[in-house]
């Protein structure tokens, strides 16, 4: 049995960990950027719960509080189901 984005449970789910990143102002995940937590949903700087592993790969996991990280809209979205990007700050060379 899986859960939907419409589902009254995964509504709940997502509005319970949006409040409590939100209450420690967790940072994006992907990118280590503040998010907007009182911006407007789909807004590219705004709160989205990202899963770790893949919304349709992995429907078992929807509702895991484990497999899910706060992220931005525009990181969310850009990610898709693939694999996220090294964070910034990282580079190959010494300077
Ligand atoms: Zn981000």
């Amino acid at each position: 049995m899986s859960v939907s984005r419409s589902d009254r449970i995964y509504i709940d789910f997502v509005a319970t960990m949006k409040a409590e990143y939100a209450a420690i102002d967790a940072p994006c995940w992907m990118d280590g950027q503040p998010i907007d937590y009182a911006g407007d949903p789909g807004q590219p700087n705004s709160f989205d719960l990202d899963h770790v592993k893949g919304f349709k790969a992995h429907p078992d996991l929807r509702l895991e509080r484990s497999n899910v990280r706060p992220s931005h809209a525009r990181c969310n979205r850009s990610r898709q189901d693939g694999d996220p990007r090294p964070p910034l700050g990282q580079t190959s060379e010494a300077w």
